[in-house]
Protein backbone atom coordinates (compact mmCIF):
# COMPACT_ATOMS: atom_id res chain seq x y z
CA UNK A 1 0.00 0.00 0.00
CA UNK A 2 2.33 2.53 0.95
CA UNK A 3 4.40 2.44 -2.57
CA UNK A 4 1.37 3.89 -4.12
CA UNK A 5 1.07 6.75 -1.54
CA UNK A 6 1.47 10.25 -3.54
CA UNK A 7 2.83 13.44 -1.48
CA UNK A 8 1.21 16.65 -1.94
CA UNK A 9 4.04 17.84 -4.64
CA UNK A 10 2.87 15.18 -6.77
CA UNK A 11 -1.12 17.25 -7.10
CA UNK A 12 -1.99 18.37 -10.44
CA UNK A 13 -3.91 20.85 -9.27
CA UNK A 14 -7.24 22.06 -11.03
CA UNK A 15 -7.12 25.16 -12.65
CA UNK A 16 -9.73 26.98 -11.79
CA UNK A 17 -9.47 29.47 -8.69
CA UNK A 18 -13.09 30.14 -7.74
CA UNK A 19 -14.06 29.70 -3.88
CA UNK A 20 -17.25 28.73 -3.24
CA UNK A 21 -19.41 28.92 -0.70
CA UNK A 22 -21.02 26.21 1.26
CA UNK A 23 -23.17 27.13 4.33
CA UNK A 24 -21.53 30.15 4.44
CA UNK A 25 -18.03 28.29 4.58
CA UNK A 26 -14.75 28.51 2.28
CA UNK A 27 -14.38 25.19 0.32
CA UNK A 28 -10.93 24.68 -2.01
CA UNK A 29 -11.11 23.99 -5.34
CA UNK A 30 -11.87 20.73 -6.18
CA UNK A 31 -8.45 19.14 -6.76
CA UNK A 32 -8.06 17.40 -10.34
CA UNK A 33 -5.74 14.08 -8.59
CA UNK A 34 -3.92 11.97 -10.39
CA UNK A 35 -0.48 9.94 -9.73
CA UNK A 36 0.11 7.02 -12.68
CA UNK A 37 -4.17 7.39 -12.70
CA UNK A 38 -4.62 6.10 -8.92
CA UNK A 39 -4.51 7.52 -5.38
CA UNK A 40 -4.38 5.17 -2.24
CA UNK A 41 -4.17 7.44 1.32
CA UNK A 42 -3.48 5.31 3.89
CA UNK A 43 -6.39 3.24 5.38
CA UNK A 44 -9.04 5.79 4.01
CA UNK A 45 -11.18 5.51 0.28
CA UNK A 46 -11.43 8.16 -1.42
CA UNK A 47 -9.55 9.94 -3.94
CA UNK A 48 -10.90 13.60 -3.67
CA UNK A 49 -9.40 16.23 -1.07
CA UNK A 50 -12.08 17.82 0.96
CA UNK A 51 -14.12 20.68 -0.39
CA UNK A 52 -13.67 22.34 3.19
CA UNK A 53 -10.42 24.24 4.40
CA UNK A 54 -9.43 23.37 7.79
CA UNK A 55 -9.05 26.54 9.51
CA UNK A 56 -4.92 26.86 11.44
CA UNK A 57 -4.39 24.99 14.38
CA UNK A 58 -7.39 22.25 13.38
CA UNK A 59 -7.22 19.09 15.38
CA UNK A 60 -8.44 15.47 14.76
CA UNK A 61 -9.46 14.83 18.53
CA UNK A 62 -9.57 10.91 17.89
CA UNK A 63 -7.20 8.78 15.76
CA UNK A 64 -4.68 6.24 16.55
CA UNK A 65 -1.45 4.68 15.70
CA UNK A 66 -0.70 1.05 15.52
CA UNK A 67 2.85 -0.30 15.25
CA UNK A 68 4.00 -3.71 15.65
CA UNK A 69 7.30 -2.97 17.53
CA UNK A 70 4.51 -2.95 20.61
CA UNK A 71 2.96 -5.98 21.70
CA UNK A 72 -0.46 -6.02 21.20
CA UNK A 73 -3.19 -7.50 24.75
CA UNK A 74 -3.22 -11.68 24.85
CA UNK A 75 -7.53 -10.75 24.96
CA UNK A 76 -7.61 -7.87 21.27
CA UNK A 77 -10.32 -8.87 19.28
CA UNK A 78 -9.05 -6.48 16.88
CA UNK A 79 -5.64 -7.09 15.21
CA UNK A 80 -5.10 -4.25 12.21
CA UNK A 81 -1.74 -4.31 10.34
CA UNK A 82 0.03 -0.79 11.39
CA UNK A 83 -1.11 2.85 10.78
CA UNK A 84 2.02 4.53 11.98
CA UNK A 85 2.94 8.15 12.79
CA UNK A 86 4.15 8.70 9.55
CA UNK A 87 0.85 7.01 7.90
CA UNK A 88 -0.65 9.96 9.64
CA UNK A 89 0.96 12.71 8.78
CA UNK A 90 -0.34 11.77 4.82
CA UNK A 91 -4.12 12.16 6.53
CA UNK A 92 -2.83 15.78 8.41
CA UNK A 93 -1.58 16.99 4.99
CA UNK A 94 -5.04 15.57 2.79
CA UNK A 95 -7.27 16.93 5.15
CA UNK A 96 -5.26 20.63 6.93
CA UNK A 97 -5.78 19.69 10.69
CA UNK A 98 -2.07 20.59 12.16
CA UNK A 99 -2.94 18.85 15.37
CA UNK A 100 -4.35 15.58 17.05
CA UNK A 101 -5.34 13.67 19.91
CA UNK A 102 -3.85 10.26 20.03
CA UNK A 103 -6.52 7.54 21.51
CA UNK A 104 -4.78 3.94 22.68
CA UNK A 105 -6.82 1.46 20.81
CA UNK A 106 -8.50 -2.09 22.16
CA UNK A 107 -5.48 -3.58 20.67
CA UNK A 108 -2.50 -2.64 22.91
CA UNK A 109 -5.41 -3.43 26.63
CA UNK A 110 -3.92 -1.23 29.03
CA UNK A 111 0.03 -0.92 27.51
CA UNK A 112 0.43 2.63 26.56
CA UNK A 113 4.05 2.30 24.91
CA UNK A 114 2.60 2.81 21.32
CA UNK A 115 0.77 5.74 22.59
CA UNK A 116 3.82 7.29 24.33
CA UNK A 117 6.35 6.71 21.36
CA UNK A 118 3.32 8.77 19.10
CA UNK A 119 3.32 11.45 21.50
CA UNK A 120 6.98 11.87 20.70
CA UNK A 121 6.86 12.06 17.54
CA UNK A 122 4.02 14.55 17.63
CA UNK A 123 5.65 16.39 20.20
CA UNK A 124 3.65 19.47 20.88
CA UNK A 125 1.09 19.17 18.40
CA UNK A 126 -0.42 15.65 20.00
CA UNK A 127 -2.27 14.89 23.04
CA UNK A 128 -2.93 11.37 24.24
CA UNK A 129 -5.52 9.15 26.09
CA UNK A 130 -4.66 6.10 27.75
CA UNK A 131 -5.85 3.34 28.35
CA UNK A 132 -5.37 2.35 32.33
CA UNK A 133 -6.70 -0.19 35.38
CA UNK A 134 -7.28 0.51 38.75
CA UNK A 135 -2.85 -0.65 39.13
CA UNK A 136 -1.44 2.22 37.77
CA UNK A 137 0.94 3.83 39.85
CA UNK A 138 1.22 7.32 40.78
CA UNK A 139 4.75 7.07 39.07
CA UNK A 140 3.22 6.01 35.60
CA UNK A 141 0.35 8.64 35.55
CA UNK A 142 2.55 11.59 36.17
CA UNK A 143 4.90 10.20 33.95
CA UNK A 144 2.21 9.89 31.43
CA UNK A 145 0.94 13.45 32.46
CA UNK A 146 4.38 15.42 31.39
CA UNK A 147 4.43 13.22 27.69
CA UNK A 148 1.07 14.75 27.20
CA UNK A 149 -1.73 12.21 28.43
CA UNK A 150 -5.21 14.26 29.06
CA UNK A 151 -7.75 11.40 29.59
CA UNK A 152 -8.37 7.65 29.66
CA UNK A 153 -11.17 5.89 28.00
CA UNK A 154 -13.15 3.67 28.53
CA UNK A 155 -14.52 0.88 26.02
CA UNK A 156 -17.00 -1.56 27.24
CA UNK A 157 -18.83 -1.60 24.18
CA UNK A 158 -16.19 -3.64 22.58
CA UNK A 159 -15.66 -7.01 23.28
CA UNK A 160 -12.31 -7.74 24.91
CA UNK A 161 -12.11 -4.29 26.65
CA UNK A 162 -9.25 -4.02 29.60
CA UNK A 163 -11.37 -2.22 31.62
CA UNK A 164 -14.79 -2.57 33.84
CA UNK A 165 -17.25 -0.49 34.76
CA UNK A 166 -16.62 -0.59 38.60
CA UNK A 167 -12.96 1.02 37.72
CA UNK A 168 -14.95 4.00 36.35
CA UNK A 169 -15.70 5.71 39.70
CA UNK A 170 -12.61 5.25 41.22
CA UNK A 171 -10.05 5.62 38.61
CA UNK A 172 -12.12 9.12 38.09
CA UNK A 173 -10.77 9.90 41.62
CA UNK A 174 -7.11 9.33 40.67
CA UNK A 175 -7.32 10.94 37.37
CA UNK A 176 -8.98 14.43 39.01
CA UNK A 177 -6.11 15.87 40.66
CA UNK A 178 -4.26 16.19 36.84
CA UNK A 179 -7.17 17.73 35.49
CA UNK A 180 -7.53 14.42 32.99
CA UNK A 181 -10.87 13.82 32.05
CA UNK A 182 -12.78 10.18 31.04
CA UNK A 183 -13.58 9.29 27.42
CA UNK A 184 -16.45 6.84 27.19
CA UNK A 185 -16.89 4.55 24.34
CA UNK A 186 -20.31 3.06 26.03
CA UNK A 187 -23.50 1.75 24.13
CA UNK A 188 -26.63 4.16 24.60
CA UNK A 189 -28.27 1.86 26.93
CA UNK A 190 -24.91 2.05 28.86
CA UNK A 191 -25.56 5.58 28.95
CA UNK A 192 -29.16 5.03 30.29
CA UNK A 193 -28.05 2.37 32.40
CA UNK A 194 -25.68 4.52 34.16
CA UNK A 195 -26.60 8.10 34.24
CA UNK A 196 -26.39 8.24 37.73
CA UNK A 197 -22.74 6.84 38.13
CA UNK A 198 -22.19 9.17 34.84
CA UNK A 199 -23.35 12.54 37.10
CA UNK A 200 -21.50 11.78 40.23
CA UNK A 201 -18.67 11.50 38.57
CA UNK A 202 -15.93 14.25 39.40
CA UNK A 203 -14.40 14.69 35.80
CA UNK A 204 -15.25 15.41 33.09
CA UNK A 205 -17.01 12.90 31.22
CA UNK A 206 -16.06 12.47 26.96
CA UNK A 207 -18.44 10.76 25.15
CA UNK A 208 -16.96 8.68 22.02
CA UNK A 209 -18.55 8.83 18.39
CA UNK A 210 -21.59 11.07 19.07
CA UNK A 211 -22.69 8.51 22.23
CA UNK A 212 -23.51 6.04 19.54
CA UNK A 213 -26.79 7.24 19.32
CA UNK A 214 -28.93 4.66 17.48
CA UNK A 215 -30.91 4.90 14.23
CA UNK A 216 -33.88 5.52 13.16
CA UNK A 217 -34.33 6.78 16.96
CA UNK A 218 -31.65 9.59 16.47
CA UNK A 219 -31.78 12.61 18.58
CA UNK A 220 -35.34 10.63 20.45
CA UNK A 221 -33.00 7.80 21.95
CA UNK A 222 -33.14 9.08 25.55
CA UNK A 223 -28.68 9.04 25.50
CA UNK A 224 -28.54 12.05 23.23
CA UNK A 225 -30.89 13.81 26.39
CA UNK A 226 -29.07 12.91 29.16
CA UNK A 227 -25.53 13.55 27.32
CA UNK A 228 -26.62 17.35 26.28
CA UNK A 229 -27.60 17.47 29.53
CA UNK A 230 -24.17 16.49 31.28
CA UNK A 231 -22.83 19.28 28.31
CA UNK A 232 -25.27 21.77 29.58
CA UNK A 233 -23.94 21.60 33.03
CA UNK A 234 -20.29 21.98 31.49
CA UNK A 235 -19.80 18.11 32.59
CA UNK A 236 -19.75 16.60 28.99
CA UNK A 237 -18.34 16.79 25.95
CA UNK A 238 -19.38 14.77 22.49
CA UNK A 239 -16.78 13.69 20.13
CA UNK A 240 -18.42 13.93 16.62
CA UNK A 241 -16.51 11.15 15.27
CA UNK A 242 -17.72 7.50 14.06
CA UNK A 243 -20.41 9.11 11.49
CA UNK A 244 -20.47 5.37 9.94
CA UNK A 245 -21.10 3.67 13.10
CA UNK A 246 -24.80 4.07 13.67
CA UNK A 247 -25.70 5.48 9.44
CA UNK A 248 -27.96 3.18 8.12
CA UNK A 249 -28.03 5.91 5.13
CA UNK A 250 -23.96 5.34 4.97
CA UNK A 251 -21.68 7.18 2.95
CA UNK A 252 -21.08 10.04 1.98
CA UNK A 253 -24.03 11.77 3.13
CA UNK A 254 -24.40 9.80 6.30
CA UNK A 255 -28.12 11.92 6.28
CA UNK A 256 -29.20 10.26 10.18
CA UNK A 257 -26.20 10.61 11.91
CA UNK A 258 -25.09 14.03 10.38
CA UNK A 259 -29.04 14.94 11.93
CA UNK A 260 -27.25 14.01 15.81
CA UNK A 261 -24.30 15.87 14.79
CA UNK A 262 -26.18 19.19 13.36
CA UNK A 263 -28.36 18.49 17.24
CA UNK A 264 -25.12 18.46 19.41
CA UNK A 265 -24.11 21.44 17.76
CA UNK A 266 -27.29 23.69 17.92
CA UNK A 267 -27.72 22.41 21.90
CA UNK A 268 -23.98 22.93 22.81
CA UNK A 269 -21.42 23.99 20.21
CA UNK A 270 -18.80 24.89 23.39
CA UNK A 271 -19.05 21.43 23.86
CA UNK A 272 -18.35 19.26 20.86
CA UNK A 273 -14.91 18.25 19.09
CA UNK A 274 -14.29 16.01 15.85
CA UNK A 275 -12.08 13.45 14.85
CA UNK A 276 -11.41 11.11 12.15
CA UNK A 277 -11.14 7.79 13.95
CA UNK A 278 -7.99 7.01 11.86
CA UNK A 279 -7.16 4.30 10.46
CA UNK A 280 -10.32 3.15 10.97
CA UNK A 281 -9.87 0.40 13.55
CA UNK A 282 -12.91 -2.01 12.39
CA UNK A 283 -12.43 -1.34 9.01
CA UNK A 284 -8.61 -1.90 8.90
CA UNK A 285 -9.43 -5.18 10.92
CA UNK A 286 -12.01 -6.08 8.22
CA UNK A 287 -15.03 -5.90 10.13
CA UNK A 288 -16.65 -3.25 7.54
CA UNK A 289 -15.55 -1.13 4.20
CA UNK A 290 -12.77 1.56 4.75
CA UNK A 291 -14.76 5.47 4.70
CA UNK A 292 -13.00 8.44 3.01
CA UNK A 293 -11.52 10.52 5.48
CA UNK A 294 -12.62 13.66 3.35
CA UNK A 295 -15.99 13.09 3.04
CA UNK A 296 -16.44 12.38 6.55
CA UNK A 297 -14.25 16.24 7.03
CA UNK A 298 -16.63 17.38 4.82
CA UNK A 299 -19.72 16.34 6.78
CA UNK A 300 -18.26 19.21 9.24
CA UNK A 301 -19.81 21.94 7.20
CA UNK A 302 -23.00 19.96 7.29
CA UNK A 303 -23.04 20.17 11.19
CA UNK A 304 -21.91 23.47 11.75
CA UNK A 305 -22.99 26.21 8.67
CA UNK A 306 -20.94 28.56 9.96
CA UNK A 307 -17.37 29.32 9.73
CA UNK A 308 -17.28 30.97 13.54
CA UNK A 309 -18.40 27.46 14.50
CA UNK A 310 -16.62 25.28 12.39
CA UNK A 311 -13.08 27.05 14.20
CA UNK A 312 -15.14 26.59 17.44
CA UNK A 313 -15.10 22.92 17.38
CA UNK A 314 -11.92 22.44 15.29
CA UNK A 315 -9.56 24.92 17.45
CA UNK A 316 -10.95 26.51 20.24
CA UNK A 317 -12.78 23.88 21.71
CA UNK A 318 -10.20 21.41 21.20
CA UNK A 319 -7.28 23.89 23.22
CA UNK A 320 -10.07 24.14 26.19
CA UNK A 321 -10.29 20.31 26.36
CA UNK A 322 -6.74 19.10 25.81
CA UNK A 323 -4.61 21.93 26.98
CA UNK A 324 -3.45 23.20 23.64
CA UNK A 325 -1.85 26.77 23.88
CA UNK A 326 -4.61 29.26 22.39
ZN1 LIG B 1 -11.43 4.89 17.55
Amino acid sequence: MRDQLMTHSTFIKGTGSTLTALGGIKIHDDFAVAFNGRLQLPFSAGVQRPKLKAPINACDCHHHIYDSRFPISPNAVLHPPDATVADYRMIQKWIGTTRSVVVTPSTYGTDNRCLLDALKQFGKMARGIAVIDTNITDTELKRMNDAGVRGIRFQPVRAGASTSLDMLEPLAKRIFDYGWHLQVHMSPAMIVQNEELLRKLPTQIVFDHMGRIPQPDGVNHPAFRIICNLMNQGRGWVKLSGAYHDSKIGAPSYADTTNVAKAYVQAVPERVVWGTDWPYPSASAGERSFPDVAELFDRLADYVLSEAKLHRILVENPEALYGFPK
